[in-house]
């Protein structure tokens, strides 16, 4: 059981985030567990509708991948029978589907969500892709301010994210980033890293022109990278 002043000084800082995302016009709720999102995202999601995602844990374990595969027509960017060709593919019909689903790489007290990806897939769907985008987080992605959201991936997003991979990233066997710290002049992407780095493109995510066009769903549990 989490210590109880520990846990109101979380309720503090999962409040405070709540309210700066919303403040950016975006739809923002607390749940205690990983059931409780998984209840709530069925609520939202009516079956039969079009859903894609992009690569997530948090989604993976909060069993709403799936949700999505048994009820909803999911561009399915996981089947392991997909050609490049197929797979891109179902990226691509991704900006038609109804719902967009994924995590963020951090959330700041600030109510932004920070998100460093290789592909890209994922950030160009999420800043200009389908109508509706649900965003779930466990409480270990809150941080509080973009320089620690740099730091968060450095050290923990991508090289958990590299070792996932398995394909030789520098920080696959060094458990941090090739530049470890916030440097304004090496935000993300190290030149040193190899061709085939999973940090090329960052998106921040703050006041939106669309009000709910993003629902955030932050987890009281930790979950993802
Ligand atoms: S820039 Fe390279 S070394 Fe740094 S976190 Fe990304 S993949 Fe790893």
């Amino acid at each position: 059981m989490k210590d109880p002043n520990k846990a109101k000084t979380e309720r503090m800082m999962v409040k405070r985030t709540l309210k700066n995302l919303e403040l950016n016009r975006m739809a923002a709720c607390y749940v205690e567990t990983k059931e409780d999102a998984l209840k709530l995202v069925r609520q939202i999601i009516p079956d039969g509708v079009k859903t894609a995602s992009g690569g997530s844990q948090t989604l993976v374990q909060c069993g709403i991948i799936d949700f999505l595969k048994e009820h909803t027509k999911y561009f399915d960017r996981y089947d392991k029978t997909l050609s490049p060709e197929g797979r891109k593919q179902n990226e691509r019909e991704a900006y038609f589907a109804d719902f967009y689903l994924t995590s963020a790489n951090a959330l700041t007290e600030h109510g932004e969500i920070y998100q460093v990806d290789g592909a890209s897939n994922r950030i160009s769907a999420l800043a200009y892709g389908p109508d509706k985008v649900i965003i779930v987080a466990g409480i270990n992605k809150i941080v509080p301010n973009l320089r620690a959201a740099v730091e968060r991936v450095k050290r923990h997003a991508a090289p958990a994210n590299a070792i996932r991979l398995a394909s030789g990233r520098f920080c696959e066997n060094t458990g941090v980033c090739i530049s470890p710290c916030f440097d304004e002049n090496d935000l993300m992407c190290h030149a040193d890293c190899g061709d085939d780095t999973i940090c090329c493109n960052t998106l921040i995510m703050k006041k939106q022109r669309i009000k709910d066009r993003i629902t955030v769903i932050i987890v009281g549990e930790e979950l993802g990278y």
